[in-house]
């Protein structure tokens, strides 16, 4: 029987009803409790690594996890992460850069309901990533309301429904259907997976709107590494305002600026207008093509925690890392 670790980082799932709102509370062994028919899938152990609502998740914390899947490696044959929601995509993206080529699957889930409701998503979503952390599924992926998701694809697109996770630019990687999993696409392992221990939190995300001026891009590309700024359409930035001469004093000053778009799905394509176009033949911006926010937060994290040079950035962000960029212009 396959050996699974499960690792508790809290969320609604493992939350409690408090005076002052949901709060998680149970321990990961509670959680297993509820579920007596996991002992009919695998062998679980449990490790109560955080009890967090995600949004108080850190890139601190995200180390946290992947420093904790390296240590039990070679123990386990698979990893069940439950964790909120809320930011679930992120954590999901920063350990599809923290640990690459995993031949193990690495599985998060959590749910919109808490486990001890009389109507909730937990029961079904954490038996289910027991399934595919004892299947052949390797590396990061978010299972959730019977979809399999690459980790470095999915997006929160729901705040309550239980269908709360979509798949960006990119097909899910299976579906369970009565605890049946359905698999469409294997993910490309190693025979050992690559762990990484360092990531740079100065990563800064600038939506615009219609009549910003390049103020709040000063303020943030000031403060951090990295800005990324979401922009309109397939991309590029107002005329006025100021914003060439911004990005021109920041990336000369060795700050990296990453363009990206506000539309849910299909990416950027900076070449297309002329308000985008300047931006990468001038300039020499990197844009995110179909590759999520969520990614491009981490991946940026990860490659400022390796290297500060702007050709070895520019390779490393265009490189792909768990099919998270697949779209790379014409
Ligand atoms: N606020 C919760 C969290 O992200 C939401 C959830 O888990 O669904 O921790």
């Amino acid at each position: 029987m396959k050996k699974i670790l499960l690792i508790g980082t809290g969320g609604t799932i493992a939350s409690e009803v408090t005076d002052s709102g949901l709060a998680p509370e149970l321990t990961t062994e509670q959680l297993l409790s509820h579920l007596p028919a996991v002992s009919d899938i695998c062998h679980a152990d449990c490790v109560q690594l955080l009890n967090l609502d995600s949004t108080n998740m850190t890139p601190a914390h995200w180390l946290e996890i992947a420093s904790c899947i390296r240590k039990n490696y070679s123990r386990y044959d698979g990893f069940v992460i439950t964790h909120g929601t809320d930011t679930m995509a992120y954590t999901a993206a920063a350990l599809s850069y923290l640990v690459q080529g995993s031949p193990k699957p690495i599985v998060l889930t959590g749910a919109q309901k808490p486990i001890g409701f009389d109507s909730t998503d937990s029961k079904v979503n954490l038996t289910d990533a027991f399934r595919c952390a004892a299947a052949d599924l390797p590396g990061v992926s978010i299972v959730f309301n019977g979809r399999v998701i690459l980790g470095t694809r999915a997006r929160k697109t729901r705040s309550k429904s239980f269908q709360a996770f979509s798949s960006i630019n990119h097909p899910e990687l299976a579906v369970l259907r009565d605890g049946v999993l359905l698999r469409y696409i294997r993910q490309d392992c190693g025979q050992a997976p690559v762990f990484y221990d360092r990531l740079d939190p100065k990563v800064a995300l600038l939506k615009l709107v219609p009549g910003a001026g390049r103020e709040a891009a000063d303020f943030l590309l000031e403060r951090n590494d990295a800005l990324i700024i979401e922009s309109f359409g397939v991309g590029g930035l107002p005329e006025a305002g100021g914003f060439y001469d911004c990005v021109r004093h920041w990336m000369e000053a060795g700050k990296i600026v990453v363009l990206t778009t506000q539309v849910a799905s299909e990416g950027s394509d900076l070449g297309v207008y002329h308000v985008g176009y300047r931006l990468k033949s001038d300039l020499g911006v990197l844009e995110a093509y179909d590759m999520t926010t969520e990614a491009v937060v981490a991946k940026l994290m990860w490659i400022l925690g390796r290297t500060r040079d702007r050709a070895e950035v520019e390779r490393l962000f265009y490189t792909p890392v768990a099919r998270d960029i697949l779209w790379l212009g014409m």
